[in-house]
């Protein structure tokens, strides 16, 4: 069995407590590999790693950094088919999932910061005729990536090339739960010839390595991505340190349909908006509103739509529907659809585990799409991020009435709006509190626009120029004249 051990100044080694946690696939509910349980001692060991490489990459010139982070990009690409299938066993989601938007999207990451480095421009202010200044701008010193399981090797690429490609060091979380890809990133960065230390990866849970990770002060950048609770743990402990801090959390994502869309469109958007990965995207639209002299006609169709999605083992090239990554997070979704039907709504699909998917997923976790109906906006159903493959579906009157719904929520991370009407998609945009507005559209990704949420959606902005900025100190330096 695989045992996955840190990647500490370019060597993989043994936790320092030399304890490993079991790693399940989710699909079979069983061991399929171990991975280190570190604590504080392997992260004050990758920090010592980082901290000595980080005087030469610093300085390392931005064409030779972008040079081997494009060699990680293209090393990606190569491994695709590999990669694509530790995804698939470690997170339960399907084969051609993984192959198709992950990874590739993961070999983009590492391929745009590469390259935006390499066009930077530094601003110049000349104040009056008294002094010319211009904006300096430096890498941080060793930065902190935690990252959650639902896209792990994006998710952690979109953190790991814009820290690295303006000079800092970092030390990297995956989360516990799918820790696969990373170690074959690490191999490709050997491969690829990343001086040692620049990147050091900890493996282990959230109070023990990542907690270590945000107390510590020599980490004075930490970029998060995971649960709101943690999230402001994250905020907690970084606060009294003065940390750059930028938390990307969960989401409970309006996808508002108007009858004047075009509703082919929009139920095919809505299947995928709302069941990609099992609803295990934070932009995945899990709450469905849409207008009534639409709703009876889209609630059949895209049920229909949805009863045909295909769900299977992962593994398997033909299925569309995975499993949940653990046995703690189906619990949650099985937990919602229960309390849905104690707030009085009910189940227009799915909503019981299937009782067989084949032999060898027999102990798997598995649950179905489901569509909740009739439920009041205010439920805890509607409110709570579940984060599993379940959506409700709401009718609304007015464009003023749906907008009140849409904000009416912790949440501000993604929506969509579906209509034909373009000064309507104008007018809805600018009144919905989410970080994305997509028209017509959905988990359409450009990475020179910023991405982020709103409210308890997180703060700070990751992508493109943000990203940069967010990783790099910008100094003043003001020369009289
Ligand atoms: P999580 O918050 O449980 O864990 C995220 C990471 O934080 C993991 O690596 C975990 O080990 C670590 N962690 C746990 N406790 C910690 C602590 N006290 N200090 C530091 N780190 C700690 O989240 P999850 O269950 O892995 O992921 C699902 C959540 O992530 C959902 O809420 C989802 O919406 C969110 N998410 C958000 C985005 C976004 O871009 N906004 C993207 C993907 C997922």
């Amino acid at each position: 069995m695989t045992r996955i051990r840190n990647f500490i100044d370019g060597q993989f080694v043994e936790p320092m407590g030399g304890k490993y946690l079991d790693n399940i696939e989710p699909a079979t509910g069983q061991p399929y590999s171990q991975v280190a349980d570190s604590d504080a001692r392997d992260v004050e060991r990758a920090i010592a790693a980082a901290e000595k490489a980080f005087p030469a990459w610093s300085k390392t010139p931005a064409a030779e950094r972008s040079r081997l982070l494009l060699r990680i990009a293209d090393l990606i690409e190569r491994d695709l088919e590999k990669l694509a299938r530790a995804e698939s066993i470690d997170t339960g989601k399907p084969l051609s999932l993984a192959r198709s938007l992950d990874i590739p999207r993961a070999a983009s990451n590492f391929r745009f910061f590469a390259t935006a480095i390499l066009h930077t421009e530094n601003e110049a202010h000349v104040t009056d005729g008294v002094a010319f200044n211009y904006t300096l701008r430096q890498p941080r010193g060793i930065t902190g990536l935690i990252s959650p399981w639902n896209l792990p090797l994006y998710l952690l690429s979109w953190k790991i090339a814009p820290a690295l490609a303006v000079g800092n060091t970092a030390i990297a979380k995956p989360s516990e739960l799918t820790p696969m890809t990373a170690l074959l990133l690490c191999e490709i960065c050997v491969e690829a010839g990343l001086p040692n230390g620049v990147l050091n990866i900890v493996h282990g849970t959230g109070p023990n390595v990542g907690a270590a990770i945000t107390a510590h002060p020599k980490i004075g950048t930490i970029s998060f991505t995971g649960g709101t609770v943690t999230g402001r743990k994250v905020a907690e402990a970084a606060a009294p340190l003065f940390k750059k801090v930028s938390l990307e959390l969960g989401g409970k994502n309006p996808n508002i349909v108007f009858a004047d869309a075009d509703l082919d469109a929009a139920i095919a958007g809505s299947v995928r908006s709302s069941f990609a990965n099992q609803g295990q995207v934070c932009l995945c639209g899990s709450r469905v509103f849409v207008e009534r002299s639409a709703y009876q006609n889209f609630v059949e169709r895209f049920i229909d739509k949805v009863s045909q999605l295909k769900q299977g083992d992962p593994l398997d090239e033909k299925t569309e529907q995975g499993a949940i990554v653990s046995k703690t997070q189906l619990d949650k979704v099985r937990f919602y659809v229960d309390l849905a039907q104690k707030e009085g709504g009910t189940v227009a699909l799915g909503g019981k585990v299937p009782d067989s998917i084949n032999e060898r997923c027999r102990d798997g976790y598995f649950f179905p799409p489901t569509v909740l109906t009739d439920l009041p906006v205010s439920c805890r159903t509607n409110r709570e991020e579940i984060f599993g493959p379940v959506v409700t579906i709401t009718p609304f009157d007015s464009e003023e009435e749906v907008i009140g719904y849409a904000n009416d929520c912790d949440y501000g991370l993604a929506s969509s709006v579906w209509t034909q009407n373009l000064s309507r998609a104008h007018r809805v945009a600018e009144k919905i509190h989410t970080g994305t507005v997509w028209v017509n559209c959905w988990l359409v990704r450009d990475l020179r626009v910023p991405f982020g949420g709103m409210k308890q959606s997180g703060v700070g902005r990751e992508g493109g120029e943000e990203a940069l900025r967010f990783f790099t100190e910008a100094k003043n330096v003001c020369i009289a004249k």
